[in-house]
């Protein structure tokens, strides 16, 4: 269960909440990276197959901002999100 004081909330509120989130395999949003981080945990996803490294998780429908299941899990109801497909 989430709660305000838990350490990964950082303000995401302002980008985050209310969004509809897609289940995707990641992509970076830009050609200049090759990885991005969980917007909560910052785990790492990463378009390469290192095992170390997520490679699918909740993203905005732009690929911008990326949210690992567990965060998506934990903070559903928080941030009010939609699945979309
Ligand atoms: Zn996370």
């Amino acid at each position: 269960m989430a709660d305000n004081d838990d350490w990964r909330l950082q303000g995401q509120d302002l980008v985050l909440k209310g969004k509809t989130l897609y289940w995707r395999q990641y992509k970076a949003y830009s050609d200049k990276w090759k990885h991005d981080h969980c917007a909560f945990c910052f785990e790492e996803f990463n378009e390469n197959d290192s095992p170390d490294t997520l490679h699918e998780g909740y993203t905005t429908e732009d690929n911008y901002h990326w949210v690992c299941r567990e965060c998506f899990d934990t903070f559903k109801n928080l941030f009010e999100w939609e699945v979309g497909f």
